[in-house]
């Protein structure tokens, strides 16, 4: 027999976005249930760099990890270029945590404040009376079959998204995901046999040899263990990076000169715009299943924690309103965009051109200061392209750009098209109604800048 549970509201997921949801509404008076398929030492498993940027606490309030669950400070990344010739220091202050001990201390206090918390009970459905979503279908550790009923359902189940995907085809929600905007990556942590010279700096090594269509990372926990990894673009048929980190990463000293493997995994993750729309009626989807993800270097978990804060905000306007439709709940498109989305979409754009370019495009880029480190950093947090175009005419730069000439004009495309999917995210829906003729104008927004600078 079927066991029954009536809820406000049903978060599905414990990870970042799961987790950081019920903290934020631990306090809001709702009557709220997470449940979670793993038990308490598989919180927050999937793997991970596991670094983080000190502004996405900030932003959205989640206190920072505390000592037990920190385990580097970070002051800057260093980013290499494909031939080693240039390293730009781009500075400033991120972490490195402890996921499991992170996402049980929101889990925690969410439980110690009245949310109903349900480990190693796994989801497996999303249940629909006569077209509306009203619940969940779960079996918990014992074989119980259970149904979770709520008026609004937040699918945070990551990548797998597990409810979206089940969701009528007709609801915009469920949108699938192109591989092609995904990485598929893989990490170890590893135990090293020498010292770590700056801990404080994480490394990013860009180099489509190595990792075509992400980048390969060197991420110091403390002085004498790192977690190592690399992402490569999914659906091009690259080979898997768990085969890439053996025939390649071991080459490098810093990867080889290790004592013990502490965790190995590999995972996918998105690296897109964020889904067309969060929510539909009675639902929203969060974090890694709403692409809430960076898209230049696939950080997800801030991300997961901005969509999270919003998603916080529409929920309790939403009761205060009695109304959980698509239309209720849309305001959280609206802040997301505004806060973080915008910017997002626009770095989609850059992240498209990013994986077009050969080894010794960057290289050139890079020595010949087309972009310099303020400008990654501006770049990343404005999403407007900052580099050296406007000095197109300027004789010296010409005469650097003389080796690579078809660079500069491409750059130029790039900054134009990604100003111009900025302004299509001003000009997003104010309801529902308008999703469809909105989402044409993206893709014909794509198909037209994927075709000017020859992706497909
Ligand atoms: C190798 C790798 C390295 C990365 N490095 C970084 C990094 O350094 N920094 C960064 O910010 N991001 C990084 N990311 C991305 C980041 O890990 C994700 O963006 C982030 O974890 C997304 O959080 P989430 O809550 O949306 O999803 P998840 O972390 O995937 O959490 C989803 C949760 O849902 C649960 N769940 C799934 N299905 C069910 C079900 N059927 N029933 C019940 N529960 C279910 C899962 O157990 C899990 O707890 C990396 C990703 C990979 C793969």
């Amino acid at each position: 027999m079927t066991k029954e549970f009536n809820y406000d509201v049903v978060i599905v997921g414990l990870g970042p976005a799961g987790a950081s949801l019920a903290y934020f509404l631990r306090k809001s008076g709702l009557k709220v249930a997470g449940v979670e398929m793993n038990g308490t030492e598989g919180v927050w498993g999937k793997p991970c760099g596991d670094a983080i940027g000190k502004h996405h606490f900030d932003e959205t309030g989640l206190p920072y990890p505390s000592s037990d669950a920190l385990k580097q400070k970070i002051e800057g990344i260093d980013i290499i270029s494909p031939y080693g010739g240039v390293k730009l220091r781009v500075n400033g202050e991120g972490f490195m945590i402890d996921r499991n001990k992170y996402g049980l201390f929101l889990i925690n206090e969410s439980a110690k404040a009245g949310i109903d918390v349900y480990l190693k009970t796994r989801v497996l459905s999303p249940k629909l009376e006569s077209g509306k979503l009203v619940g969940v279908r779960a079996k918990n550790e014992a074989g119980d079959d259970l149904l979770f009923r709520g008026k609004i359902i937040v699918d945070a189940t990551g990548n797998s998204g597990l409810l979206r995907r089940q969701l009528p085809q007709s609801w915009p929600a469920n949108e699938p995901l192109d591989p092609k905007d995904s990485n598929i990556a893989y990490r170890e942590i590893r135990e090293l046999n020498y010292d770590i010279d700056e801990p404080t700096y994480l490394r990013i090594y860009v180099n489509q040899e190595v990792s075509p269509g992400g980048y390969w990372w060197y991420f110091p926990e403390g002085r004498s263990s790192a977690n190592i990894g690399l992402g490569v673009q999914g659906g091009m048929g690259y080979p898997a990076p768990n085969v890439i980190f053996k025939q390649r990463l071991e080459t490098f000293d810093e990867v080889r000169n290790y004592t013990k493997v502490i965790n190995a995994a590999g995972s996918k993750v998105p690296t897109r715009r964020q889904a067309n729309t969060l929510v539909w009626d009675n639902f929203i989807g969060i974090g890694d299943n709403g692409y809430n993800v960076n898209p230049v270097h696939g950080g997800g978990m801030g991300y997961a924690f901005v969509a999270a804060f919003h998603a916080y905000r529409t929920i309790i306007n939403a009761f205060s309103a009695n109304d959980f439709s698509a239309k209720a709940l849309w305001d959280l498109n609206i802040n997301y965009i505004k806060s973080i989305g915008k910017r997002q979409a626009s770095l989609d754009i850059f992240r498209i051109f990013l994986q077009r370019l050969s080894n010794d495009d960057i290289e050139y880029g890079l020595k010949h200061g087309i972009m310099n480190a303020d400008q990654v950093y501006e770049t990343s947090v404005s999403g407007e392209l900052k580099a050296n175009l406007g000095l197109l005419d300027k004789v010296s730069v010409v005469l650097r750009m003389l080796g690579r000439p078809s660079l500069l004009p491409k750059l130029a495309t790039v900054a134009t098209y990604m100003k111009r999917v900025q302004q299509l995210y001003d000009a997003y829906p104010t309801s529902p109604e308008g999703l469809d003729v909105w989402v044409s104008s993206v893709k014909a927004l794509y198909s037209e800048y994927k075709a000017k600078i020859g992706a497909d």
